[in-house]
Parts: structure tokens; sequence; C-alpha cells
């Protein structure tokens, strides 16, 4: 899982020609083309570029302006199927940029020394559940879910189903 940090530097690294749009309000890039492109399906090394999709990315401080990905799909020429590219900055079912916990925290205006003190978690551990991406035990998990009011899947479900891939 990628920091905001990590993501800005990562956007802020790429090629001239994959950013398509820079302004304050808005970032919109695409990933460098790779010659090799694998189908997913069947293996097959012929595929073409199928259509692009635009996709906002989720989870940035609104500081940053909007940042735009514009996701290129492939189509296999062999068996016809179309997969896109993993991309380094959100996993298959990752929602948004960075940590789950951090922006529900924050967004409920609550402070890290407020759930520490309410949840009886070290303040050091705590900040590894923000800072790297580190899964809480169960008890901790339920309990920091219970005070945040929210539940364990929404602050951990992205994490859990791709750890258990
Ligand atoms: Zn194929």
């Amino acid at each position: 899982m990628m920091s905001v940090k990590s993501f800005l530097e990562y956007v802020a690294t790429l090629p001239e020609d994959c950013i398509e749009v820079k302004t304050e309000e808005e970032t919109r890039f695409h990933l460098p083309r790779k010659e090799s492109v694998v189908c997913p399906a069947c293996g097959s090394t012929y595929a073409s570029i199928d259509k692009y999709h635009l996709q906002r990315l989720r989870g940035l401080p609104a500081a940053v302006g909007a940042y735009f990905y514009n996701r290129r799909r492939y189509r296999c020429k062999d068996c016809g199927k179309t997969f896109a590219k993993p991309n380094p900055f959100l996993g298959r079912r990752q929602r948004a940029i960075g940590n789950r916990l951090r922006q529900i925290r924050a967004q409920k205006k609550i402070t890290q020394g407020q759930v520490v003190e309410a949840c009886g978690v070290p303040l050091y551990l705590y900040r590894k559940y923000e800072d790297n991406a580190e899964i809480p035990s169960l008890m901790v998990a339920m309990k920091i879910a219970d005070y945040l009011n929210t539940d364990v899947l929404e602050l951990w479900g992205d994490q859990l189903s791709s750890a258990s891939k």
C-alpha cells in the first residue's frame, strides 16, 4: 500500500509525456507504456489497447487538488478478453490512496491521542496502524472501529482481502 506522500512522489517522477493535465486544481496522468503486455487469461503477448478509463483517485488531501488516473485497458488478440495492468499505487480492491484508518479518523475530527486513550493502545503501536498499514489484533481492531463508530471491514476490508490472496 502506497502512502499519500509516496504516491505524490511517484506521479512527480513519471515521464513528462505521462502527465496529461497539470494545474493547481487537477492532475491527470497515465502510466508509461510497457512493451511487454501479457494476457492474464491465456498468456498471449498479442494485446492492443482497448480503451482508456479516467478514474478519480480518492484519499488524497484536498490541498493537492484532484488526481485522475487514465487507466488503460487492453484486449487480447488471441482470446478476446480484456484486462488492465496492475498499477503500483492501488491494490486490486483498494478504493483510496493512503490509509483508510487515518482518513476515517480525520473525517470524524478525532485525534490519534483520543483514539489511543479510549482504546488503551500505546501511541507508538497505533501509529504503525496508520503509518505502516499494520493490521491490529481483532480485539483492538474492534475497539478502534467501535470508538470511530464504524466497523472493522470498513477500516481494514481492503487490506484483509489483499492479504488473503
Ligand atoms: Zn488472451
